[in-house]
């Protein structure tokens, strides 16, 4: 088998979207032989409102692994589109790019499907690439971009666009288990450890969802829905992960430094969408529970947990964000010994 097809064999092999990102950094590196660096660029946020550069990905030659977005850690605030504009050009023109850079050329590829352009690769090369190497670019970063449709398609719910249920398990596990195991073991410094940020889990569910269908019909009833999903996408960090459980149930899974800076990013949700018109449904209300992921949680457990909180909130007057911790710690919940219990059988 020729290279390039080893290669697009590795591509499609994993469900991971960061193994499938590290192969293609692979792929060019590989295919490319006077590519001395890889980096792989997403641009965050909707068109028509402030974008940024997520830093997805980088492999120099040499390196026996490439570093993906888990790997080159905290990044901090990413830099604002306009802060890079040659990617700025060749994202918005959706045409590769060659920038001479002091010991060679900087080559800017847009990563673009039919429908829409997702980022930019940069490859750093020690002389500007000729017709077969702009195809062969072209094409790995083509094959690339229908595998993760593909993967897309199968994690998200279709009205809305959010990651689906089905998916919930599997990013629950990795976010939370695989990046507390990278932490611990990749740093033993404890003092990076006091800013660690933690997990939380809450599940939002619309408030007398019934009345919306009934009063207004099934079809607005799904607009509104879309419009809670675009509210909720504009108000959590691009790191948060958002789903829709099923019907008007949503499940928000973000960290935070602390159960008070997590209540405080869904109180901002719900004031959102308090003061939101919904343009057929008028005012649109949630309630909402979260809890903390703790070591050894199943989802199910963490789920659990923030459904109780969220009834808790539905039976004492809704459109309120309700804290496991608080309730338990305030007497009106009690503890369930059995949510964490791992079942075996
Ligand atoms: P509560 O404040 O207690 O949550 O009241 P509710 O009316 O929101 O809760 P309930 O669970 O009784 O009703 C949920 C409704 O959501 C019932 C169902 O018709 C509607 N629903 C579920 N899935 C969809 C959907 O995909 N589209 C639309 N339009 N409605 C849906
Ligand atoms: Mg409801
Ligand atoms: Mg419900």
């Amino acid at each position: 088998m020729s290279t390039a097809l080893e290669h697009m064999v590795e591509l499609t092999r994993s469900r991971d979207r960061e193994l499938v990102d590290a192969s293609l950094l692979t792929a060019l590196l590989d295919l490319l032989p006077s590519t001395r660096r890889v980096l792989l660029w997403r641009v965050l946020g909707e068109p028509g409102q402030p974008q940024q550069w997520l830093h997805c990905g980088r492999q120099d030659r040499g390196d026996l692994v490439p570093a993906t977005e888990l790997q080159l850690g905290d990044q901090g605030e990413p830099p604002a589109f306009a802060t890079m504009p040659a990617h700025a050009r060749c994202f918005a023109s959706v045409q590769m790019l060659t920038e001479p850079l002091p010991d060679g050329v900087q080559v800017l590829v847009p990563m673009a499907s039919e429908r829409e352009v997702e980022g930019v690769v940069e490859l750093w090369l020690d002389a500007p690439l000729d017709a077969q190497g702009e195809r062969l670019a072209r094409s790995v970063l083509k094959i690339h971009r229908n595998f993760l449709s593909l993967l897309e398609y199968s994690e998200r719910d279709t009205l809305t666009g959010l990651l689906n249920r089905k998916s919930f398990d599997e990013t629950f596990l990795k976010a939370t288990v695989l990046e507390a195991e990278r932490l611990f073991t990749s740093d033993a410094d404890p003092r990076r450890h006091a800013g660690l940020r933690h997990h939380f889990l809450g599940v939002i569910d619309i408030d007398h969802f019934k009345r919306v269908n009934d009063d207004y019909g099934h079809l607005i009833g799904d607009e509104v829905l879309v419009l809670v999903a675009r509210i909720m996408r504009s108000t959590f960090r691009y790191d948060d992960r958002l789903y829709r459980f099923g019907g008007e149930e949503f499940v928000v899974l973000l960290t935070a430094p602390d159960d008070e800076a997590a209540g405080a990013a869904f109180e901002r949700l719900r004031l959102n969408l308090e003061n939101f018109v919904f343009p057929r449904a008028g005012r649109v209300t949630i309630s909402t529970g979260y809890s903390d992921v703790r070591p050894g949680d199943t989802p199910q457990a963490a789920f659990d947990r923030a459904d109780k909180a969220v009834y808790h909130g539905k039976e004492n007057g809704r459109n309120q964000v309700c804290s496991y911790r608080e309730l338990v710690a305030a007497g009106l919940l009690s503890e369930s010994s059995d949510s964490s219990d791992v079942e075996l059988f």
